[in-house]
């Protein structure tokens, strides 16, 4: 396996993309807009000049990874690709159209992952004609520094796609973690109600946002509060995230709080957007 397909070029397909070309793979970067494969390119540039600035790559290898390092606006770019990883917006019918269109274009045997936060692999592998070769590939947010990957097979996965996921994450230099294909696998069902119950706290007027998340910081000694953390994460991918598994599991638990809907609604989206919780400059 050589050649490697990510798409969607948001904060997770660019680290995803930066992990892939850094390990030495030949890497095609697709998103249907072009400014996002822009910025991904940079953010990429400057992260493996970080990276070099602290001694963890050297100038070569950063030059020799932007090499591998393509993006294109066209999918069927991604034709030789050996394996794909899709990581674009949480979305059912969008991952599914991707999957399709995917199926339809690359090689037989080539591997179709997704690192949906929460939609069922088998629901994504019944629009293709390769269940067997469908495989959820959880990475963390940021990519580049999280060793997390939960595998997650769906019920068509074969033997032989999850040895080859198993050792592709491994190459990539992540911990692999399999676990059962249900809504928000195992992190999201248990950090997702838990970012949900922290904007419920704001919403109910307990404390204000940076008392919530220094409460939570000093008093379970998380590295980052709950509702710095969503912004983090995205407020339109929790979302997501908390709709699918409301809808998946059938508990009130994971209904998604008004406020976080209200947000996404004004497109106050977290960091990517400048603003949720908390203003960021760019
Ligand atoms: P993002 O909003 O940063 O990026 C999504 C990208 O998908 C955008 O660049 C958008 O242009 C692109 N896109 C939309 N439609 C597309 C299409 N038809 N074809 C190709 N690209 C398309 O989102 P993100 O945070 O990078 O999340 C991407 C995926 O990763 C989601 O499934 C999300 O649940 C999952 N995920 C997110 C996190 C997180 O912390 N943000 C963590 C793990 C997994």
């Amino acid at each position: 396996m050589k050649v490697i397909g990510v798409i969607g070029s948001g904060q997770m397909g660019s680290g995803i993309a930066q992990v892939c070309a850094t390990a030495g793979f030949e890497l095609w970067l697709y998103d249907i807009a072009h400014e996002p494969l822009q910025k991904a390119h940079k953010n990429i540039e400057t992260s493996l000049e970080k990276l070099a600035a602290k001694g963890k790559l050297t100038g070569t290898e950063v030059k020799e990874a932007m090499t591998r390092l393509n993006i294109t606006s066209k999918l069927e770019d991604l034709k030789a690709c050996h394996f794909c990883i899709e990581a674009a917006t949480e979305k059912e019918s969008l991952k599914k159209k991707i999957f399709k269109e995917l199926d339809a274009l690359v090689e037989p045997e080539t591997v179709l992952a997704t690192n949906t936060s929460s939609i069922p692999i088998s629901q994504l592998g019944a629009a293709t004609k390769r269940p067997d070769k469908v495989i959820g590939m959880h990475f963390m947010n940021p990519v580049p520094l999280m060793a997390l990957v939960e595998i997650i097979r769906g019920e068509k996965t074969s033997d032989e796609t999850h040895r080859k996921t198993l050792e592709l994450a491994k190459k990539l230099g992540k911990t692999p973690v399999t676990v059962k294909d249900s809504p928000g696998f195992v992190v999201n069902r248990i950090l997702a109600p838990m970012l949900n119950e922290a904007v419920w706290a704001l919403h109910e007027g307990l404390a204000t946002k940076e008392d919530i998340d220094a409460a939570m910081k000093t008093g379970c000694n998380f590295p980052m509060g709950p509702l710095a953390l969503a912004d983090f994460v995205g407020l339109d991918t929790c979302l997501f995230i908390l709709e699918v598994m409301h809808k998946g599991l059938k508990e009130d638990k994971f209904k998604p709080c008004p406020l976080l809907k209200r947000y996404v609604e004004e497109g106050r989206l977290g960091r990517k957007t400048g603003e949720g919780f908390y203003k960021y400059i760019a």
